[in-house]
């Protein structure tokens, strides 16, 4: 009887907040980048705090509001409600069904994450086969924290395979490691981020400490996979050349394990290393999910000192860019 492959499944369903098409920075070539909600971290510079947590929630934005007051007859739970002309949005009351949502033309209110099956976030991405096929690009699972949704991201990962797709997957490494060791077999590139090397600044930067990603790491390296470490710099928490050498020595010392393996050079691809520029674009993201913005006053880095900082990653011999 001939080999039959499996074809992978499409019926699991994932929340997904956002899917990117014509995406450049997510990879090579221009991608689709498919956003899964909620993440393990809470780093307070997140610029796409919408997906931090796994269920659903709604963003209003005030200055779009054109005070129809549609949304305060729609919502059956009285979260929407006008006292002395002014729109005020009880989000404890909200149980993110979203009749508000479908009620108002305006745009002023979007539910972030919907539920959506492999088989329905494969027609998207499909329409863009031809332009990854002539750049080199694919498809990028991002975050959130794809692993996060480990039976979803697989089949959907496959599905991408099974048509001669690139796959990446964007993780900030505070996973479980049998959950990003599931994906490899159907990811071609992994962008695991590295923030800081002490586990205290760590854990006050992003909540958690760093044991589990420094360990996670560790481990991918040994895959032979294809890496991209990734690091947002941002001030106040490691922009200073000590903090960047720290973590570059660290990723070299990954680089000598692979290179050291007794894998042939073929299994042992590259690993790379970038450094992502913060921005403050997200603040009105903030503003819309009633959440403070603790990184509203930090100024981005100028391209000379990303270069600089860039500078000393390679120095220590780990292949760096800035993005
Ligand atoms: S439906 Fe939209 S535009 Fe109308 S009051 Fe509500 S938020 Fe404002
Ligand atoms: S999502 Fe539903 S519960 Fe929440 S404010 Fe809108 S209508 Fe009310």
């Amino acid at each position: 009887m001939p080999d039959e492959k499996p074809v992978p499944s499409m019926s699991s369903a994932g929340t997904v907040f956002h899917i990117q098409r014509f995406s450049i920075h997510d990879g090579p070539g221009i991608r689709t980048t498919v956003f899964l909600q909620g993440c393990a971290l809470s780093c307070f510079w997140c610029h796409n705090p919408e997906g931090s947590t796994t269920h659903p929630v709604l963003q209003f934005y005030a200055d779009r509001c054109t005070a129809c007051g549609a949304c305060v007859q729609a919502c059956p739970h009285h979260a929407h409600e006008f006292r002395d002309d002014v729109h005020l949005f009880h989000r404890e009351r909200c149980v993110t069904e979203g009749a508000c949502v479908e009620s108002c033309f305006s745009q002023a209110l979007l539910l972030t994450g919907r539920s959506m099956t492999v088989a329905e976030v494969m027609a998207e991405v499909l329409q863009d086969t031809a332009f990854y096929e002539r750049s080199g690009g694919g498809v990028t699972l991002s975050g959130g924290e794809p692993s996060l949704s480990s039976a979803f991201s697989g089949e959907l990962l496959a599905q991408c395979k099974a048509r001669g797709i690139h796959t990446a997957v964007e993780t900030c490494g505070e996973a479980p490691w049998a959950s990003l060791a599931d994906l490899l077999p159907v990811t071609d590139l992994v962008m695991m981020d590295i923030k800081h090397m002490v586990p205290d600044r760590h854990r006050a930067a992003t909540g958690k400490a760093n044991d589990r990603i420094l360990d996670n790491a560790r481990r991918l390296a040994g895959t032979g996979k294809p890496i991209v470490f990734r690091t947002p710099v941002v001030p106040t928490v490691n922009d200073t050349e000590e903090q960047i050498a720290d973590i570059a020595a660290f990723i070299r010392t990954l680089i000598d394990q692979r290179n050291g393996s007794a894998a042939p050079p073929a299994d042992r691809a590259h690993i790379r290393y970038e450094l992502l520029t913060f921005h403050r674009l997200a603040s009105d993201k903030y503003r819309s999910l009633g959440r403070e913005y603790r990184a509203a006053t930090l100024e981005p880095l100028p391209k000379s000192r990303m270069q600089e900082l860039a500078d000393v990653a390679a120095h220590l011999g780990v292949d760096t860019a800035i993005r």
